[in-house]
């Protein structure tokens, strides 16, 4: 199964991905955990990636898509993957588009996980990631409204949104039930036997 986890900061998708990644039997695939490794790291991306991950802003696509690509190119990704935290921008998603075709294989949907701003900004503040300083949150939240959530729109015949609220068992029960619902669709009727 390929999917891609949207959301914006705080609703959850790196706690939710790495359930869904045990449970689907896929890869979960972070973008942020991927920079964050290079920054730690020193490696050369790490060096140019740090400045934006401070800031709150998004890493230059140049960077960003050819750092994924190596990633799905892995033997672990090729059956399947979880992507959570890309793609972040339309142009993001073309590279995304290109990169599967490229194997012949197309996305089977996209989970947006939805939460009201005030309790992701208190769940970020309750984190204590590096980049969770409260300016540094409402810019992640700026980006996410300009730049991602075109997202949605480019890919509404594949979405599925699941309300990110409540306890974390019962978000992934939610997503895992629209997940089947649209694997159902995908399948269509059974042939009568
Ligand atoms: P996340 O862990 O997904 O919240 O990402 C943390 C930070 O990594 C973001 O604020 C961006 O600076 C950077 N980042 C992660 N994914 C992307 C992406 N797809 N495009 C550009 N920057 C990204």
């Amino acid at each position: 199964m390929r999917l891609v986890l949207i959301g914006p900061p705080g609703a959850g998708k790196g706690t939710q991905a790495a359930i869904l990644s045990e449970k689907l039997g896929v890869p979960h695939i972070s973008t942020g955990d991927l920079f964050r490794d290079h920054v730690s790291r020193r490696t050369s991306l790490g060096r140019d990636a740090q400045r934006y991950l401070d800031t709150g802003e998004l890493v230059p696509d140049h960077l960003t898509s050819s750092m994924v690509r190596e990633r799905l190119e892995q033997p672990d990704a090729r059956p399947g993957f979880l992507l959570d935290g890309f793609p972040r921008t339309v142009p993001q998603a073309h590279e995304l588009t290109g990169v599967l075709d490229g194997f012949g294989a197309t996305l089977d949907a996209v989970l947006e996980l939805t939460a009201p701003e005030d309790v992701l900004v208190a769940r970020l503040l309750g984190r204590g990631r590096p980049d969770d300083a409260v300016d540094v949150i409402r810019q992640r939240q700026r980006v996410y409204w300009q730049q991602t959530a075109p997202l949605l729109d480019h890919y509404a015949s594949i979405l599925l949104s699941v309300p990110a609220l409540g306890p974390v068992e019962e978000i992934t029960a939610r997503i895992l039930d629209s997940l089947a619902g649209r694997t159902r669709l995908l399948e269509g009727p059974l042939e009568p036997s």
